[in-house]
């Protein structure tokens, strides 16, 4: 299992803060590609610019 994903299942305290303050920050987030948005109205515009076909 040298996959590279160890990173991920260690995870410091202060990388925990920092992803509840970005997903508290933008709590829209786009279900297909998984990028956060501040306001639906971007989330909106994202997908329709994005994933609109
Ligand atoms: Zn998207």
């Amino acid at each position: 299992m040298a996959d590279g994903t160890e990173s991920q299942i260690i995870e410091t305290p202060e990388e925990r803060r920092r992803r509840f303050l970005l997903e508290f920050e933008r709590p829209f987030k786009c279900e297909k590609c998984d990028e956060r948005f501040k306001k639906k109205k971007y989330l909106r515009e994202h997908k329709a610019e994005v994933h609109s076909y």
